[in-house]
Formats: structure tokens, C-alpha cells, sequence
């Protein structure tokens, strides 16, 4: 979604709550990454005292496979981001609003990118898959003698 944030820029303590849902084939498009369910975002951006605070809370549930036993599972995650916003595109620690216009779904994605795991194991002691015959080892040790 795109906010429109003049109003909030030009008068102290305005403020503006947001409740939506991003789609998940629009995420997917984006990240390649297949989430479960759409994304759901709820937040506010307040000007207090001349600063604008943008707080959101994002809950996504994404389809995974396991990298060790190539399992497909569902995650939920819950994630709180907040970020000063700013129209003055020198401030490299703060995201800039070009023509006091927020992209929210765009900021979400980049938050969200950097949250989620680089290794993705359905449970953290997963034993994967036996490099011989192919066996689910969470379910049952196969019959392969170790080499080790
Ligand atoms: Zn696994
Ligand atoms: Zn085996």
C-alpha cells in the first residue's frame, strides 16, 4: 500500500493507524519466496513533535522446504519494525519519503528479507536424509553402514 503523507509531515502530532494484508502471490513476484498466506500489516505513523515514526507489526506464514530432509513445512513468523521517515534524502539511516509517498509493501519486503533464516531446517535437530539410500532419517535409521 502507498501512503500519502503530507498531512502527517506538515502537522505535529497528527497520526495515522493502518491495518491491511499484503497479497502472497505479489511477495512471491517479488522475492521468490512462497508465502503460506497473505501478509498481514498493522501499524501507525505518528508526527511527534516533528519526528515521523513509522512502527508495523507483520505476521507471514511461508511454505518452506527443509535444506536437510527436503521436508515442506509452514512457519509462522511475527515481526516488529520501526523506522524514522524522513523527506530529506541525505539521511542515510532513515527511509526517505520522495514527494511525501511511502511504499510501505516495498519497505515490508526489505525488512522481512533480512529477518528470515539463510538456513532453513524444520526443526533444529533435523538428521536429514541419508547420503547412501536416501532415508529419512527423522522417521527411522536405514540399514547403510557408516563409513565414519
Ligand atoms: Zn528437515
Ligand atoms: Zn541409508
Amino acid at each position: 500500500m502507498t501512503f500519502q503523507l503530507k498531512s502527517i509531515f506538515s502537522i505535529p502530532g497528527e497520526s495515522k493507524e493502518f491495518e491491511y494484508e499484503i497479497d502472497k502471490n505479489k511477495l512471491f513476484q517479488r522475492t521468490g519466496i512462497v508465502f503460506h498466506s497473505d501478509v498481514k500489516v498493522k501499524g501507525s505513523i505518528v508526527n511527534r513533535a516533528g519526528v515521523v515514526k513509522l512502527c508495523y507489526h507483520c505476521d507471514a506464514a511461508v511454505d518452506h522446504v527443509c535444506d536437510r530432509c527436503l521436508c515442506e513445512f509452514v512457519r509462522e513468523y511475527g515481526f516488529d519494525f520501526e523506522h524514522i521517515l524522513v523527506t530529506d534524502t541525505k539521511c542515510d539511516d532513515y527511509v526517505v519519503c520522495n514527494d511525501f509517498e511511502l511504499d510501505l509493501d516495498e519497505l515490508a519486503v526489505c525488512d522481512m528479507l533480512l529477518e528470515f533464516p539463510t538456513k532453513i531446517l524444520c526443526k533444529e535437530d533435523c538428521k536429514g536424509l541419508c547420503a547412501k539410500c536416501g532415508a529419512d532419517l527423522n522417521k527411522s535409521p536405514c540399514s547403510c553402514v557408516r563409513d565414519n
